[in-house]
């Protein structure tokens, strides 16, 4: 492979993708796009719904094109009053989202929440509400203190044995709760000179055996851009694994392609960390995706941040992890919502996410029960809690309380 040639058209063809505004607006007469690529993939019945509703001219092959869904997201109050009623709550957020999080959709979350009720949870996710403006003493723009751990610009290294490479500030969907609110969807792009440094930097440390590559979300780069980084990074002879970071399964499955799973089994070790937070995520087009990453030899991880009312409850929450690991996705953490700038209306208490682990253990198989984080603030990185179980512990033995209350002990000598 010529790696300059790659590097090239990576980012010459990069600069062409992300970040475009919307070409068809929801209800539109006509547009159809030309397309490199049309994937054959499934379209359930309610994006078959949404598309003849709202985008009546559009095709099959332009609605599963990848790029057609990111240079149709919605992303204006105008674009989004066409497809569903809005309430006051969220008028006033998204007239009020300057130098904030901004709002992104693409039309197949759209097809999701279009005809929902205001308090629905996949909407929450994405449609900001006035309590996105208010802020507590608490919260801190980069709670995690991610700038103070970045040596280069795209890389954080908090861990001894691996780093974070945020490789774009874009996503394809904007979570009302993300953690990077402070930097994602703000044009700061790497440069090429600033992806030889961070490459530069993994290569000169020989401690690190594991890579995540994140962002924003990752997929939203091209194929190309994407097979630059990851040969760079593998042909780093003490990187171990590599990881993605990435939601897009879950808010642009059409993005798993066959030509993009192609790309990426070059780079095994690989394993997917996704992000799901609501069962009602996994619709076909889902799964389907997660099946061909799963096909293709992936391991999958699913992380979730605890959310009032969306998922703080044991019911929704064993419902999302049987689902998920019916899609061959392996649940991996539960995150306490960080502190980030108006999160106050999503944050539970931690006893909440103690009392749904709890609620799982011992009710469902060890394989759906993820590990309960904080990820503490101040850039103390993950602290995993549990339920207490330790009734008495000393040098004789240890008593413990089990998952229906009964006690048992077991010798220290
Ligand atoms: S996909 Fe990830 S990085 Fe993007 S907004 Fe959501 S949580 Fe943040």
């Amino acid at each position: 492979m010529n790696a300059n040639n790659n590097e090239a058209t990576a980012l010459r063809r990069e600069s062409r993708l992300v970040g475009r505004s919307s070409d068809e607006e929801p209800g539109a007469k006509t547009m159809i796009f030309s397309q490199n690529e049309i994937p054959t993939q499934l379209v359930s019945n309610r994006s078959s719904d949404f598309r003849n509703r709202f985008f009546p001219l559009t095709t099959t092959d332009s609605w599963n094109d990848w790029k057609w869904q990111l240079r149709n997201s919605i992303t204006s109050i105008d674009e989004l009053k066409k497809i569903m009623k809005l309430s006051e709550k969220e008028i006033m957020a998204i007239n009020n989202l300057k130098g904030r999080l901004p709002m992104r959709i693409t039309p197949y979350f759209a097809s999701l929440i279009y005809n929902t009720g205001f308090s629905h949870p996949l909407r929450r996710n994405v449609i900001p509400v006035v309590e996105e403006l208010l802020h507590t003493r608490t919260e801190q723009s980069d709670p995690l203190h991610e700038n103070s751990y970045s040596p280069v610009k795209g890389i954080v290294h908090r861990y001894p044995d691996r780093v974070l490479f945020t490789v774009t500030q874009v996503c394809s969907n904007y979570c009302r709760y993300c953690t990077r609110s402070h930097s994602v969807g703000k044009l700061d792009k790497l440069g090429r000179s600033d992806y030889e440094k961070a490459f530069n930097y993994i290569a000169d440390h020989k401690e690190v055996r594991d890579v995540l590559i994140s962002g924003g979300d990752p997929l939203t780069l091209t194929d190309e851009a994407l097979d630059y980084i990851l040969y760079n990074i593998r042909k780093i002879e003490h990187v171990e694994i590599i990881r993605i970071g990435t939601r897009i399964p879950v808010v642009l499955p059409q993005r798993i392609t066959d030509n993009l799973t192609g790309i990426l089994k070059k780079y095994h070790p690989l394993f997917i960390s996704l992000h799901f937070s609501h069962p009602a995520e996994i619709t076909p087009e889902c799964a389907e995706a997660c099946t061909k990453l799963a096909d293709n030899g992936f391991p999958l991880g699913s992380q979730t941040v605890l959310l009032k009312g969306i998922n703080d409850n044991v019911p929704v929450m064993k419902d999302l992890m049987h689902k998920l690991l019916k899609i061959r996705v392996r649940p991996y953490y539960l995150y306490q919502c960080d502190l980030i700038p108006g999160s106050g209306h999503f944050r539970t208490t931690v006893r909440k996410g103690l009392e749904i682990i709890k609620g799982l253990r011992g009710y469902t198989s060890g394989y759906a029960i993820p590990t309960f984080v904080i990820d503490a603030p101040g850039g103390g990185g993950k602290i995993p809690l549990l339920p207490d179980y330790v009734v008495e512990h000393n040098n004789e033995r240890i008593i413990l309380r089990n998952y229906k209350g009964v006690l048992c002990e077991y010798p220290e000598k």
